[in-house]
Formats: C-alpha cells, sequence, structure tokens
C-alpha cells in the first residue's frame, strides 16, 4: 500500500475571487517560522519513535508553493525522506517563478511540476482575480522544461464567464504546445463565501452547457493523447499523479498545515483553519471518524479504472442487488456506465451525473 505525504502552503500574493482554499493572501514570501513548523509535524507523524513512514508521494499544495525558495523546498525533502523514486509535486503559479527558481527545486528534488495555468485568456484570468498573465504562464512551462521536469502538469479551468470553445481551444494549445504530461480540467464551481459567490460574475454558462464545454475538452484532449484516468485528470501514458491515486484508492495519507486532511489506516482527521495555531504548535487535530463505503464508492467511481465490483464485496460486504443492477443497466442504455460481472465504471457522460447515479443506486 502507498504512502502520501501532504504539504499546505497556506500563503498566496491576492487571492483569487473564486477560490476557498485555505490562505493568506498578501504574501510575498514563507516565513521560516511555518517551515519550522511543518518539520515539527513532520517528526511528530513520520519519524516518531515508534514510527519511521518514509512517502512514495509528497505534495507541496497550496496556496502557492512556489512562494518557497528553493532552500526551503530542499529543507522539506529532507525533513520528509522520501522512499527513492518518489514522485515530489510542487504546485507553482507563474507569476512566482524564475528559471533560477526552477533549477533550484529541481535540484532540491522536485521531480513533478504543477503549473497553474487556468486560461489563455488575460482578461478571463483579470476576472478570475489570477496574478498571472497568459505570458507568464507560456514562459513558465519553457523554463520548466529548460530546468529539467519532465513530468508538468497544467490546470485548465472550463465554463468560466462568458467562455467559449476558443477559449477552451488557446488555452488547450498553450498546455500542449507548452509541453505538459498531464492536465487537471476543472469546472468553475461557486463557492458561497468568496467574492463570486457574494457578488457572482456575468455570463455564466448554464448547467448544460458547461457539461458541453466538459465533453469537448475530454474528446480534444483524447484527440490529443491525454487520456482520462479520474473524473478531472487527464495525462499522456505513464504521467498519471501518483499522490492523487493515492486518494482515489484510499490508500493512507497525511496531510500537514492548517486546514491539510488525512486518512491513516480508514480514520479521518484534518488541522483546523488556523495558521496562527499552527505556527506556536497549538494544535487541536479534528477527527472526521472512519472512511466508509459510500466513500469508497464515490472515490473509485471517479476513476475510468471503475469500482472493482469483487473488492467492494471483499472489503465492505456488499454486492449489487437485482434492483440496483436493473437500474445500472438503464443508466448503460443511456451511455452513463458500463457494468461487467466484475466491475462498474461510469463514461465521460455519466461522471458528469456520478452524484445522482450513487445516490439512486446505492
Ligand atoms: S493562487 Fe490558488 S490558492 Fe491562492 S488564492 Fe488563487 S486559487 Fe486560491
Amino acid at each position: 500500500m502507498a504512502f502520501g505525504l501532504y504539504l499546505h502552503i497556506p500563503y498566496c500574493e491576492g487571492k483569487c475571487r473564486y477560490c476557498d482554499f485555505y490562505s493568506k493572501g498578501g504574501s510575498r514570501e514563507v516565513p521560516d517560522a511555518y517551515i519550522d513548523a511543518l518539520v515539527r509535524q513532520m517528526q511528530h507523524f513520520c519519524n516518531c519513535d515508534c514510527t519511521s513512514l518514509r512517502p512514495d508521494t509528497l505534495y507541496f499544495g497550496g496556496g502557492t508553493p512556489s512562494l518557497m525558495t528553493p532552500a526551503q523546498v530542499a529543507r522539506l525533502i529532507d525533513a520528509a525522506s522520501p522512499v527513492p523514486k518518489a514522485e515530489i509535486t510542487l504546485e507553482a503559479n507563474p507569476d512566482t517563478v524564475t528559471l533560477e527558481s526552477l533549477r533550484g527545486y529541481r535540484r532540491a528534488g522536485v521531480n513533478r511540476l504543477s503549473v497553474g495555468v487556468q486560461s489563455a485568456n488575460d482578461e478571463q484570468l483579470r476576472r478570475l482575480g489570477r496574478p498571472h498573465a497568459a505570458a507568464a504562464a507560456r514562459r513558465t512551462l519553457e523554463w520548466a522544461q529548460q530546468a529539467g521536469f519532465e513530468n508538468i502538469s497544467g490546470d485548465l479551468m472550463l465554463a468560466l464567464p462568458h467562455y467559449t470553445s476558443a477559449e477552451l481551444e488557446r488555452t488547450l494549445s498553450l498546455l500542449i504546445e507548452g509541453g505538459v504530461t498531464h492536465i487537471s480540467s476543472y469546472l468553475l464551481k461557486i463557492e458561497p463565501k468568496t467574492p463570486f459567490g457574494l457578488h457572482p460574475p456575468a455570463g455564466l454558462p448554464d448547467e448544460d452547457t458547461a457539461a458541453d464545454f466538459y465533453l469537448e475538452a475530454v474528446a480534444r484532449m483524447a484527440d490529443a493523447g491525454f487520456a482520462q484516468y479520474e473524473i478531472s485528470n487527464f495525462a499522456r501514458p505513464g504521467y498519471e499523479s501518483r499522490h492523487n491515486l493515492i486518494y482515489w484508492n484510499c490508500e493512507d495519507y497525511l496531510g500537514l498545515g492548517p486546514a491539510a486532511y488525512s486518512c491513516m489506516g480508514g480514520i479521518r482527521f484534518h488541522y483546523p483553519l488556523d495558521l496562527n495555531g499552527f505556527l506556536k504548535g497549538n494544535l487541536d487535530i479534528v477527527q472526521d471518524g472512519k472512511l466508509d463505503a459510500s466513500e469508497y464508492i464515490m472515490l473509485r467511481t471517479r476513476l475510468a479504472d471503475g469500482l472493482d465490483l469483487q473488492r467492494l464485496s471483499e472489503r465492505w460486504g456488499i454486492r449489487l442487488q437485482e434492483r440496483q443492477i436493473r437500474m445500472l443497466r438503464a443508466c448503460e442504455k443511456a451511455g452513463l456506465c458500463t457494468l461487467t460481472p466484475d466491475r462498474l465504471t461510469l463514461t465521460p457522460k455519466g461522471m458528469l451525473v456520478q452524484n445522482s447515479i450513487l445516490t439512486e443506486v446505492f
């Protein structure tokens, strides 16, 4: 069983208008005191007297991890002591990196870069409150290759205000010409407590139009050689995110930092959303209960590989009943899933209505 370590870096230059991730806007750097706090937590969980957990994957997420210096990243990797050939990912925002900093991350041991491209349309980026322009994203992808990264992911947001197929096409071209090997593609979600939640932007596509953009993106990425392996993730062969697969396969992961979530041995917990408390070591970890069958089914049906029905029966004692099989056969006829004696797999169209299918059937 693989083990993944997630380190949350809750600092950002500004706050994007749609974002509800826990991060402190107005930051130009990550204080050393925060790196110290993360190292203390790693020592507590991974290298305490009774255990020595060496991660198979290490993920710097945020926030904006590329506000860290290469020396800070090197220190955290050293403290985490990942296994040889571990996948080590760092999320980078285009306006925060230079060729030198990317070279520094690579030398520190980062071997996978995830670049927040989002759109190739500058007007759109301004509307979203992103601090970068498309030219900076293009340059970051070039620099990433020059710095020696072969495993590069790019984020692509879909169904943005006034969205068009032309914007989708331009953004995909920027990513593909920039040499990415992996694309994470998300529909814009309006979260209630964000500026977009309080004042929704004009020109948002309706649900059906957003779904059409998603299916168009899936088809376009397939044509370009990016296979869909999860609802929102697409990769060239061999470049699937090993870290994220740990989440979806319900294997063990530990998240350190305010608002970071963990699931270890089927027990779920998270750190409170309290940066000052984390810095001071005042940690009241919140228990979230046990991983259950419904979460397992939900996570597995996100994957193109689908839900292994034999494993569902062995691990959770659940076997499909006649009524459920009849419903799934109806979904199959509608092009939403495929059902074989040992596997349930949603199609891209089915993934769009995953919640409804699972609620009805399970
Ligand atoms: S850079 Fe990322 S984490 Fe920071 S505010 Fe924007 S979307 Fe949120």
